[in-house]
C-alpha cells in the first residue's frame, strides 16, 4: 500500500500497533483453521465460502472500498444497479455450475423454454450456490444484497410459497425471474396504514366474473403500498398482498402478481402510480417506493393459487367457487418472509464477526495511559473494563454461527417437504399435518432467532464502536454506515417485538399443553423445545429436583440447562398471571423475554451439541485440545455474560439468589475474560475475513492502524482538491472574519449609552 504520510511512525518508540498484533499471533496456540471449519459448519461449506469471497472481493464491479462511505444516494442507486447486472451473470453461471452443464447446450434457454420437458425444473439445490454468494455479498454491501434479495427472496419466494407448480414454473423459469432476466420483481405487502398487522391490509382484488379477471385498487391513501424495495425504479412486476373479494364476500388477504412497468421502456403501466420514498437512515442504494393501483386489471391466473383458488362459473351457472386449503393457507401466506428471517440470522453471524474483528484488533493495537513514567502505555485490551466491553461481544458471532447453519438446513428441508406433500395427488393428509407442525416450529425458531440476533448485533455494533473511541466514529471505519444499514433488520420482514410476541405465545401454548395435559410431541419438539418435556417441567418444580442447578464446570451442559430452568419458571409465572388477569398484553414484556431466552438457549444447545460431536450431522472438526478448551470458554462466557445482564430476572424468578450472582456468576465472568484475552487476535483471525470484506482501516490484518487509517482519509479527501485547505465556500468565512462596522452603526453604534447603562445596572 502506498504511504501517503511523509511522517515516519514505523520506527516510533511508542506506537507500533502492528508489532503488538503480530506478537499476539505468534504467542497463540489456537488452531485457527480448525476453528474456521467449525464456524463455517464443515470443510465443504468452508471451502466454498472462501472461494466465493475470493471471487467477490476481486471482482472489479462487485468490490467495495472506503469510497463507498462517501457516495451520495443517487450514486449508491446507480452503482447498486451496475452490481445487480453483474450478479445476474454470476447467477446463470452458478446454476450451470450446480447442474454441471456448460457444454453443448444453453441450459438457461432450455429452462426458460415453456415447451422443454427434457430439463428438470429448478430446485432449491440449483440456486443454493448463488444464495450463498448473495449472502456473502450482503456482508460487504448490504444494500446490494437487499436489492437482489427483494427480487429473489421476497418476490421469488412469495411465488414459490403460494403459487401452483405451473405458476412457479411460469414466473420463475419461463419469464426468467429466477435468473434475474426478463422480469424484475418487488414485494408489496406493507401499506402506509398497516405493516405488522397484515390481516388488516386494505388494497383490494375484486374478482370480475365477466372478465374472468381481478381488479386491483388502492381504496384510500392509507392503503398506498409503502416502503416497497425496487418499486421506485427497477421493478417490472410486484407480488401484491390484497383482500380477495368475490361476489361481495371478503376472503382475507391473498397474493397476486401485478405488472407495473413496460418491460422495454420501464414506463409505468396504466393505472399504476409510483413514487420514490427518498432518503432513509441507511441502505440508500435500494430504490424503495410507494405504489397506488387504480382499476388495474390482471388475469385470474395471476392470483397465486397453491392454497386458495378462485374457480369461475361453468356452463352458464353464475356461481363462482373459492377453494382454500385451511391447514396451510395462512402459514404459507407468510412463508415468503421465512427465507429473509433465516438469512438475517446468518447475516448476524457475518456482521458480528466483522465488527468484532475490527474492535478487537484496535483494542490490541491501541495504547493509552502508562501506569508510571518509565513504562510504555498499556494496550486497551489489558484494561479489565475494556475486556468486559469487547470479549463478550466477540463470543456472540461464535454462538450464532452453528444456530444459523442449522436453521438454514431446517428451512431448506422443511420447504422441500412442503412442496412434496402439497403437490402430491391424492392429497397426503398425514404428511400435510406433519409438515404444517414442522413449519410452525420453524416459524417459532426463526422468529425468535431473527429478533434476538438482530437486536444483539445492533447493540454489538454500537458498543464496539464506542470501544474504538473517536476513530470508531469515522465513516471510513465502517461502524456508522454499518449501524445505519443494520438496524432496519430489527424492523423489516417482521418487527422484532411482534415476532418475539408471536413466537413466545406459541411457546406458551406448548408449555400449557405440556404442563396441564402432559402433551408433548417427542419427535417434533424434542430438538428445539426439550425444556417443555413434561418430565423436565415436573423436575423443575420438585423441591428436591435439580431445578436450582447452577453452572458447574464438571457439567458443561449446565451452562445451557440454567436457561431451560429459567424458561420453565418464567412460563409458569406468565401462565398464572394470564389465568388471573385474562389479559395476555399485560405480560407482553415477559413474553418478549421468553423469546430472547429461547433464542439464547437454542444457540447454547446447538453449540454444545456441535462441540461435543453429539449431532451426527453437525461435527465440530476441532481436534486440538487447547483449541477445544478455548471454544468451551467462549461458550461459558456467552452464557455467563447474559445471565449477568439478566440478573434481575434470574433473581426475580428465583433461579439464582443475589449471593449466587455475586459469589458465582460475577467471579466466573472475571475469571473467563483474561483467559480469552490471551487468544483474542487468533479468535478474530479465525473468522478469516479479508481486508476487502472488513473495509475499515483500523481493523486490517496487518495491524498498521495509523498508516492504514491516515491513507484512507487522505485518499478520499485529497489535500490538493480543496487548494490546500481552501474551501469552495471560503468567501462566507472570510467575509465573516473581515466584516466592517456597518451593522453596528445602524444600531446606533457600540457606544449606545442607553443599552450600556441598562447592562451595568
Ligand atoms: C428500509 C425498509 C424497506 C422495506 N421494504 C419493504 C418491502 O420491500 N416490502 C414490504 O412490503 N415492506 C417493506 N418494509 C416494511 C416493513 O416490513 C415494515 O416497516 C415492518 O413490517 C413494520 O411494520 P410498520 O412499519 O407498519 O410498523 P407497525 O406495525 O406500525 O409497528 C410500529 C411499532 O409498534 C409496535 N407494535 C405494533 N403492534 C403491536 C402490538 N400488537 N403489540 C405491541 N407492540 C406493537 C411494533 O413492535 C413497532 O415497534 C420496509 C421497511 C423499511 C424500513
Amino acid at each position: 500500500m502506498t504511504r501517503l504520510s511523509t511522517v515516519n511512525t514505523k520506527d516510533s518508540p511508542v506506537l507500533i500497533p502492528q508489532k503488538l498484533i503480530n506478537k499476539e499471533r505468534q504467542d497463540s496456540k489456537l488452531q485457527i483453521d480448525e476453528i474456521n471449519t467449525f464456524l463455517e459448519s464443515n470443510p465443504e461449506k468452508q471451502s466454498l465460502t472462501h472461494q466465493l469471497i475470493d471471487q467477490i472481493v476481486n471482482d472489479p464491479i462487485l468490490q467495495t472500498d472506503t469510497k463507498y462511505y462517501d457516495q451520495t444516494k443517487d450514486q449508491q442507486r446507480e452503482i447498486t444497479a451496475k452490481k445487480i447486472a453483474r450478479l445476474a451473470t454470476y447467477m446463470e453461471h452458478d446454476i450451470k455450475t450446480v447442474r454441471a452443464q456448460f457444454r453443448d447446450n444453453d441450459l438457461i434457454k432450455q429452462l426458460q423454454s415453456s415447451s422443454s420437458s427434457s430439463v428438470l425444473p429448478l430446485t432449491n439445490k440449483d440456486i443454493s450456490l448463488f444464495d450463498k454468494r448473495l449472502s456473502l455479498v450482503a456482508n460487504i454491501d448490504p444494500q446490494l444484497g437487499t436489492r437482489v434479495g427483494v427480487h429473489l427472496g421476497l418476490f421469488g419466494n412469495c411465488i414459490k410459497g403460494n403459487g401452483t407448480d405451473e405458476q412457479i414454473k411460469y414466473w420463475l423459469q419461463t419469464r426468467g425471474a429466477a435468473f434475474i432476466k426478463g422480469i424484475y420483481g418487488c414485494f408489496s405487502m406493507t401499506e402506509l396504514g398497516h405493516g405488522s398487522n397484515v390481516a388488516q391490509l386494505q388494497t383490494t382484488a375484486t374478482y370480475d366474473s365477466k372478465l374472468d379477471s381481478f381488479v386491483i385498487n388502492t381504496p384510500d391513501l392509507t392503503a398506498t403500498k409503502w416502503w416497497i424495495g425496487g418499486a421506485a425504479h427497477s421493478a417490472t412486476h410486484t407480488v401484491c398482498y390484497a383482500r380477495l373479494l368475490v361476489e361481495g364476500k371478503d376472503y382475507g388477504v391473498k397474493t397476486f402478481v401485478v405488472p407495473l412497468r413496460d418491460l422495454e421502456t420501464l414506463q409505468l403501466l396504466p393505472g399504476i402510480s409510483i413514487g420514490d420514498i427518498g432518503s432513509k437512515m441507511g441502505r440508500d442504494g435500494i430504490d424503495n417506493g410507494w405504489i397506488q393501483f387504480r382499476n388495474v386489471i390482471i388475469p385470474r391466473e395471476y392470483m397465486l393459487s397453491r392454497f386458495t383458488k378462485v374457480i369461475p362459473s361453468e356452463n352458464g351457472s353464475d356461481k363462482v367457487t373459492v377453494k382454500t386449503q385451511p391447514q396451510l393457507d395462512q402459514i404459507s401466506g407468510y412463508s415468503a418472509l421465512l427465507s429473509g428471517r433465516v438469512n438475517m440470522v446468518m447475516d448476524s453471524f457475518r456482521f458480528g464477526s466483522k465488527f468484532a474483528t475490527i474492535a478487537t484488533r484496535y483494542a490490541v493495537g491501541r495504547q493509552q495511559f502508562a501506569p508510571n513514567k518509565n513504562s510504555t502505555e498499556l494496550q486497551l485490551i489489558d484494561y479489565p473494563l475494556h475486556q468486559y466491553r469487547v470479549l463478550p461481544q466477540l463470543t456472540i458471532p461464535y454462538l450464532v454461527s452453528p444456530a444459523a447453519f442449522k436453521l438454514m438446513d431446517t428451512y431448506y428441508s422443511t420447504l422441500d417437504e412442503l412442496y412434496k406433500v402439497s403437490s402430491s395427488s391424492p392429497a397426503n393428509a398425514n404428511g400435510l399435518k406433519v409438515v404444517s407442525e414442522k413449519l410452525k416450529n420453524l416459524f417459532i425458531d426463526s422468529a425468535s432467532l431473527k429478533a434476538t440476533n438482530t437486536w444483539l448485533i445492533s447493540t454489538l455494533i454500537d458498543e464496539l464502536r464506542q470501544t474504538c473511541g473517536g476513530h470508531g466514529y469515522s465513516q471510513y471505519n465502517a461502524f456508522g454506515k454499518g449501524y445505519d444499514d443494520w438496524v432496519v433488520q430489527c424492523t423489516w420482514e417482521g418487527d422484532n417485538n411482534i415476532l418475539s410476541l408471536t413466537s413466545a405465545k406459541s411457546i406458551l401454548k406448548k408449555f400449557v399443553d405440556s404442563a396441564t395435559k402432559g402433551k408433548f410431541n417427542n419427535s417434533l419438539d424434542e430438538d428445539s423445545f426439550n425444556y417443555l418435556n413434561p418430565k423436565f417441567i415436573m423436575k423443575v418444580f420438585t423441591p428436591s429436583g435439580d431445578s436450582t442447578s447452577i453452572i458447574d464446570d464438571d457439567d458443561l451442559y449446565s451452562y445451557t440447562k440454567i436457561w431451560e430452568v429459567s424458561l420453565v419458571k418464567i412460563l409458569a409465572f406468565i401462565g398464572k398471571s394470564i389465568e388471573r388477569s385474562r389479559d395476555v398484553d399485560s405480560v407482553s414484556k415477559l413474553l418478549v423475554m421468553v423469546s430472547k431466552f429461547h433464542a439464547i438457549h437454542s444457540m447454547l444447545k446447538t453449540y454444545h451439541n456441535k462441540l461435543t460431536n453429539n449431532d451426527p450431522h453437525d461435527k465440530s472438526f476441532i481436534n486440538d485440545q487447547y483449541t477445544q478448551e478455548t471454544m468451551w470458554n467462549i461458550y461459558k462466557l456467552f452464557s455467563i455474560y447474559f445471565i449477568d445482564k439478566h440478573s434481575g430476572e434470574f433473581q426475580q424468578f428465583k433461579i439464582l439468589t443475589p449471593n449466587d450472582i455475586s459469589k458465582i456468576i460475577q467471579p466466573k465472568l472475571l475469571e473467563l475474560l483474561p483467559k480469552l484475552r490471551k487468544d483474542c487476535i487468533a479468535l478474530t483471525d479465525s473468522f478469516k475475513l479479508p481486508d476487502a470484506m472488513i473495509n475499515a482501516p483500523i481493523g486490517y490484518y496487518d495491524g498498521d492502524i495509523y498508516h492504514n487509517y491516515f491513507n484512507e482519509v487522505v485518499k478520499n479527501n485529497p489535500v490538493e482538491k480543496d487548494g490546500a485547505g481552501i474551501a469552495p465556500y471560503h468567501k462566507i468565512l472570510s467575509d465573516m472574519l473581515t466584516r466592517g462596522f456597518e451593522f453596528d452603526a445602524k444600531l446606533g453604534g457600540s457606544s449606545n449609552k442607553d443599552i450600556l447603562s441598562m447592562l451595568n445596572k
